[in-house]
């Protein structure tokens, strides 16, 4: 098959010409012939959603990750990770157990982020401060026998914090530091143990402070950490996004944080039994904090776009850089030999057609 599209976007260089795909992988690229229409990219990977299209993760069976999955391929994800925020071990345990081993039809569940309950007292934000633990290396143990944990956010200055980020890399899940109050030094300490991201930058950690910079300081100043940004112009202001672009350009996994009212209209929605309000694009708990977005991956890139970064660079932030920060061999890039999960985009940058494994599964 082939996909008729004017240009691919292979190691961040757009290649004119068209693609091939054959049994499910990319054949080839750059081809010559007649002239296609769009832009071949691969498709979105999305490490940090707590829902979408309606379906909470934490409360979703099969039929809720088959609704959810349709709603996130029509906005580009061809990969995701469902994201789990603190909840009873109970819960936390079904919840796991309900994911799916087989994407059924939808994009490719990679595996699960646990988003807690190993978080900072004062950082929680809306995860319900009743299921919030200190480092505990058995539960750990037990939540991640219970599913397909593929990354977890913690708070890295709890005690015992180090050891269980040991226990983490040992069993290949990526650390992200979240929802903490981690100094600096906490953080580089983390860092230096194994943990390579920072799940939402800025939000729902210490502040970035001229003698106090925090996670968000200590991730900034070295090269080897991710860092995720939640870029629906609300989580950050324009300046702090183009800040941390400017810091950070290469590692900056766009991520969409987003909950299930995200793809439906407004509404009451709940995230992990939490009751949530949308308002002007925003997603707020009844105390009027914020709770999560409605942000779509293809927005995000946009958004990243008018912030003036080339596309090129918009479209691997949010698929090759969240897949590298995982450590996915085979997902995230556009080339030969790989699988093809693809989007393609129009001139006006809106989804077109998404394919996951070689089959298109949605023409918008
Ligand atoms: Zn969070």
């Amino acid at each position: 098959m082939k996909l008729e599209v004017e240009a691919a976007l292979v190691d961040g260089r757009l290649v004119p010409g068209n693609v091939e795909i054959v049994d499910g992988r990319i054949a080839a690229y750059g081809l010559r012939g007649r002239n296609g229409r769009g832009i071949a990219a691969p498709g979105f990977v999305d490490v940090q959603v707590n829902g979408f299209g309606g379906v909470d993760f934490l409360e979703a069976g099969a039929d809720g990750y088959r609704r959810a999955g349709e709603a996130l391929l029509e906005t580009g994800v061809t990969s995701f990770l469902p994201t789990l925020i603190t909840a009873p071990e109970e819960e936390l345990v079904t919840a796991l157990a309900e994911v799916p081993a087989v994407a059924d039809g939808g994009p490719k569940i990679v595996g699960v982020h646990l988003e807690g309950p190993f978080l900072a007292e004062r950082r929680l934000g809306t995860h319900p401060p009743a299921a919030r633990r200190d480092p505990d290396a058995a539960l750990l143990e037990r939540l991640l026998d219970a599913g397909p944990v593929r990354m977890m956010t913690l708070a890295p200055e709890l005690p015992g914090a180090l050891e269980l980020i040991d226990l983490l890399v040992a069993r290949e899940v990526t650390v992200s530091c979240g929802h903490s109050d981690a100094t600096a030094e906490q953080a580089n300490a983390a860092f230096d143990r194994g943990a390579r991201m920072v799940t939402h930058l800025f939000n729902a950690m210490r502040p970035f402070n001229h003698r106090d910079p925090g996670i968000v300081g200590a991730a900034l100043a070295r090269d080897d950490v991710f860092v995720e940004i939640i870029l629906d112009g609300i989580h950050l202001a324009p300046t702090t996004a183009a800040v941390v672009w400017r810091a950070a350009a290469g590692r900056v996994a766009l991520v969409t944080d987003a909950v299930a009212a995200a793809s439906v209209a407004g509404g009451s929605y709940s995230l992990g039994g939490v009751a949530l309000q949308v308002q002007d694009g925003a997603v707020r708990a009844p105390e009027g904090m914020l709770a999560g977005s409605l942000l779509t991956m293809i927005d995000a890139v946009r958004n990243l776009h008018t912030l003036g970064v080339a596309i090129e660079d918009a479209l691997a932030a949010a698929s090759t850089v969240p897949a590298r920060a995982l450590g996915l061999r085979e997902t995230g890039r556009l080339d030969v030999g790989l699988p093809a999960d693809i989007v393609v985009l129009d001139d006006n940058l809106d989804v077109e057609r998404v394919v996951v494994g070689g089959e298109t599964r949605v023409v918008v």
